[in-house]
């Protein structure tokens, strides 16, 4: 059995798209003719047990056997005389053994035996298998199946499947080379039961199958047939015919889904409305002459796009994207400052209390001395602040509110909320996002939701960004603000740790401000990982002996926390040893050291926003990672650090590493899996696919045509709970 790269639960439960085809017919003498829907009990060729094995892959029926997809093929060559094998392929002979023997002791106990036929000899090995000594013997006639190894002068098959020939009756033809589909299987039934199983149903059930596609639109495309592709994928004729019926499968995937998203979105766009924006030029100046930089060209034309989408009664879904410290904040700024320029109220919401403060600060900053009215509500506002900020809110005597997760509870209300936004979106999934637009709507009326933008810093590979968030339309801050240099990064093993620290105090006496993250605040034991408490104590009153180091974490109370922040920012404090609290937002220029301890630990994503910390001021800055990597992915994330600061590049990287299945947004997204589609690899059809689904849904917004009840019925079936759609049209 080979290794397959998707486990068997990948399929499990997989619903067709074959089922969604007519039910059972019957013939003229009123017998059942098998149907998609027939339970592969009842299909003759299938045994109970191989039913029963099936049926808890979530096979049950002859639909769903012909869904459940081989994860690779296997070549096996024509039968040969023994002289034309060649090594490293799975070969199949026949001839007559000459000679076997029991040999080895324990687990290396095994039953050898030597096939000959006129032009050669082949030796077989079956270990732990010594009884076949009874069946197989000199003068046995066998046809052996297995990947043929040298060894010595002659080729060797361990474990090969074999078949004892009745010298008496006729043998069987020799086998053809073919491509084996190699399929998921489990402890209960292997892949050539499966295999079997198919086939007893492959012929019954093609015909049966309707292409939700017409036949002219996958002509466009030049993809097969849906039956086409099945028969193609169980029982290929070719390598070509596997990559076809690969093709084939992957793109209706990758375009179900895309159908999905853009159904959704046009629906949300006919029955929706958010409050239109005033832009003009003079907003625009004023708005400005309240940032105290320039806006980079790529600012610039973000705030463009935003400006655009905010003045129409289109509700805005916006993605922006940009990399650790490229300057997302004034963008957001802008947007927020555009709907109080309307008298409209905004909100921002960050993932984390250190994060909000910071903005709150940072904002009522820019904001000083204007009418604007800003306000700043987390899950530590003490209540009788709280009650204030939600009255006043109400009133429409707060027009930007910032804050965490606790903007999301009932009791908070809006007078009339027209942009919302959510800082660092990777950090929440994607439900909040869905939240907060049905959530807050502006004033009474259901029809009404705020424009709603979403920023991140951890891009979301191309790939993902068109599939997940198929429904945002999406903006990027390339490159960083002016006057930034470059951070260089260096991963050393723990044992560099005594150097990293002496350098680091080099740093610190040279007037620089530094960071230290650990992965935890307590000891979890002796053996433990590096912890801040354990850190602060050897570094106080070792290395960084006299210097002023303070700790941070998520455990301070939120005037402690605001405190620490405020000494580090203003220079009062050498090197913050900190959790992850610090990896969004924290922006202070003078930090130019990043030490992450256990850097092994923690994800690509989370390295490259803890990175970004650093060089935000015009000194070169560094960022050491200290590890020593126990997994290959784990060296490959460290590698991957030291060898691009982009965002982008990693996120990529991390895809590869990791697998779609794993990134941020993919598993909170609740989507299901793609069974054929790689979204490492099928970049062209799923550029493809997002292009033919808008196409189809702007000439079809409803998906109501009388030749769309297959696709729309496949569509809901797939995605209609995941993605909410079941009941539009
Ligand atoms: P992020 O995209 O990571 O949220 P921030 O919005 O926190 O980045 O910006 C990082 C830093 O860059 C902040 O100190 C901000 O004031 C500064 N900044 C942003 N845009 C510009 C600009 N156009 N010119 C100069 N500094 C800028
Ligand atoms: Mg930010």
């Amino acid at each position: 059995m080979g290794v397959h790269k998707k486990s068997p639960k990948r399929q499990r439960g997989a619903e067709s798209p074959a089922e969604s085809a007519p039910a059972a017919a019957r013939d003229n003498a009123g017998v059942a003719q098998p149907a998609l829907t027939t339970p592969l009990r009842d299909i003759p060729g299938i045994s109970r047990r191989d039913a029963d094995a099936l049926a808890l892959l979530g096979v049950t029926n002859v639909g769903r056997l012909v869904a459940y997809l081989p994860t690779r093929h296997e070549f096996e060559e024509a039968e040969a005389p023994i002289a034309e094998l060649e090594p490293g392929r799975i070969i199949s002979a026949r001839g007559e053994i000459t000679a076997t023997r029991v040999a080895g002791m324990g687990r290396k106990r095994r039953f050898e035996a030597v096939l000959c036929d006129d032009t050669g000899r082949l030796d077989l090995v079956w270990f732990n298998m010594a009884f076949l000594r009874d069946r197989i013997g000199p003068g046995t006639r066998l046809r052996v199946q297995g990947t043929a190894k040298r060894r010595g002068y002659a080729l060797q098959l361990v474990n090969p499947r074999f078949e004892i020939l009745d010298p008496t009756g006729d043998e069987p033809g020799r086998a053809d080379a073919r491509l084996r589909p190699i399929y998921p299987a489990s402890e209960r039934i292997n892949s050539r039961q499966i295999g079997r199983c198919v086939e007893a149903v492959l012929d019954i059930a093609l015909p049966l199958i309707d292409d939700h596609l017409a036949e002219n639109f996958r002509r466009q495309r030049d993809m097969p047939a849906l039956a086409d592709a099945y028969r193609m994928m169980h029982a290929p004729e070719s390598e070509d015919e596997v990559a076809s019926a690969r093709r084939r499968l992957a793109y209706d995937e990758l375009l179900m889904l895309q159908l999905g998203v853009h159904l959704k979105r046009a629906h949300l766009r006919r029955t929706l409305s958010a409050p239109a924006l005033r832009f003009d030029d003079a907003t625009d100046a004023h708005i400005r002459a309240r940032i105290p930089f320039t806006l980079t060209p790529s600012q610039d034309a973000v705030v463009r796009d935003i400006a655009r989408d905010l003045s129409s009664t289109t509700p805005t879904n916006r993605l922006i994207q940009g990399d650790v410290g490229s300057g997302k904040t004034v963008v957001a700024l802008y947007a927020m400052l555009m709907a109080a320029a309307t008298g409209h109220q905004s909100a921002l919401m960050a993932p984390t209390e250190i994060l909000a403060e910071q903005h709150f600060l940072s904002i009522s900053d820019m904001l000083e001395g204007s009418k604007v009215r800003v306000a700043l509500l987390t899950g530590s506002t003490p209540k009788t602040e709280r009650a204030g900020i939600l009255d006043q809110l109400e009133a429409g005597e707060i027009d930007l509110l910032i804050g965490t997760h606790a903007l999301l509870t009932e009791s908070v209300r809006f007078r009339s909320l027209a942009v919302a936004i959510i800082d660092e979106q990777h950090r929440f999934g994607v439900h909040q996002r869905a939240h907060m637009r049905t959530h807050s709507t502006a004033g009474d009326d259901e029809r009404t939701t705020p424009h709603v933008l979403v920023m991140t810093a951890t891009p979301i590979p191309r790939t993902l960004g068109m599939t997940l968030f198929g429904d945002l339309d999406i903006s990027t801050i390339d490159g960083m603000p002016p006057g930034r240099a470059p951070v260089r990064t260096r991963v050393v093993g723990p044992v560099k740790r005594p150097d990293v620290y002496a350098w680091l105090r080099g740093k610190l006496d040279a007037g620089e401000q530094a960071y230290v993250v650990v992965p935890a605040i307590e000891d979890p034991g002796p053996d433990g990982p590096v912890n801040l408490r354990r850190l602060m104590r050897e570094l106080e009153t070792g290395p960084l002996e006299g210097k002023r180091v303070a700790a941070l974490h998520g455990r301070l109370k939120r005037d402690t926390r605001a405190h620490v922040m405020g000494r580090f920012r203003s220079g009062l404090i050498d090197c913050l040893v900190a959790t992850t609290v610090i990896e969004v937002g924290v922006d202070v220029p003078n930090a130019t050291v990043m030490v992450i301890e256990e850097a092994d630990r923690f994800g690509l994503a989370q390295l490259h926003q803890l990175r970004g910390r650093v060089g935000r001021g015009e000194k070169p800055s560094v960022c050491v990672l200290i590890g020593e990597a126990k997994t290959d992915d784990g060296w490959r994330r460290l590698e991957a650090m030291a060898e691009t600061s982009s965002g982008f590049d990693l996120a990529e990287r991390d895809l590869e590493i990791r697998g779609p299945g794993e990134l941020f947004g993919a598993k909170q997204s609740g989507l299901p899996p793609f069974k054929v589609a790689d979204l490492t690899r099928d970049l062209d059809l799923l550029a493809m696919a997002r292009h033919d689904a808008a196409a189809w849904i702007d000439r079809s917004p409803r998906l109501a045509g009388d030749d769309e009840t297959l696709v729309r019925r496949r569509l809901m079936k797939r995605y209609g709970d995941s993605l909410g759609i079941a009941d539009v049209g």
